[in-house]
């Protein structure tokens, strides 16, 4: 589950990006509006976790500005205001959900779980696409049809996971490095493709009739006809 966190005060945020990590939760943090609004566009994050008052751009705006674009992600907002009209303009703003600063740990916690459940549509901790089943605690991938299973990879699983949650979408090459490998790592940017081909095997390794089929040009999607 990767997580990005636009938030300007550093102490809070460096305290965020702690907890969620220790949570399992990969966190990747921007500190203003604009560079926030780019990360969201890359829309390789699973929920935005978005301050109000940012400098450059407003959370509001942010937020507009993303949902106009046609970029789904679910975005939690935090704000230190507490008045009814700014949570009803976030929600207006394309959030869906809000927590008034200070906020209990364990608030943010159970929220981003709800979000989480919302943005994966998981049903007794699996996501599923075509023939193929990815249980997302074991990372092991099934076929529905004949019941071969196979353990994938961590890289393996977030290509399988994030094609799946993206489902009907061509997602390119630079939003596969920048989901699986993130911002800084730049020198793992060719491995893309290595790791595409680890992942088909485990695909047919299953006999699954679903594949990642490559778009010249463009990038890779999930298909699985004649099932
Ligand atoms: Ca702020």
């Amino acid at each position: 589950m990767k997580l990005l966190l636009v938030e300007d005060e550093e102490r809070m945020a460096q305290a965020l990006c702690e907890i969620l990590r220790i949570e399992n939760y990969e966190v990747e943090h921007f500190s203003d509006g604009i560079s926030g609004l780019a990360a969201i566009e890359s829309n390789t994050y699973d929920i935005v976790i978005l301050d109000v008052m940012l400098p450059g751009m407003n959370g509001y705006d942010v937020i507009r500005n993303a949902r106009q674009q046609g970029i789904k992600t679910p975005v939690l907002m935090l704000t230190a205001k507490s008045e009814i009209d700014d949570k009803v303009e976030g929600l207006d703003s394309g959030a869906d959900d809000y927590l008034t600063k200070p906020f209990l740990t364990k608030e943010l916690l159970a929220r981003l779980r709800a979000l989480c459940r919302r943005s994966f549509d998981i049903t007794d901790g699996t996501v599923s696409f075509g023939d193929i089943i990815l249980d997302t605690s074991t990372m092991l991938l099934s076929c529905s049809t004949n019941g071969q299973s196979v353990r994938l990879s961590e890289k393996e699983y977030k290509i399988i996971e994030y094609l799946i949650v993206n489902k009907g979408q061509i997602l390119t090459r630079e939003q596969l490095a920048l989901k699986i490998w993130g911002f800084e790592n730049d020198s793992e940017y060719n491995n893309v493709e290595v790791y595409m081909s680890f992942t088909r095997k485990k695909l047919l390794f299953i006999g699954a009739k679903t594949e990642i089929k490559s778009v010249r040009g463009v990038g890779y999607e999930l298909r699985c006809e004649n099932v």
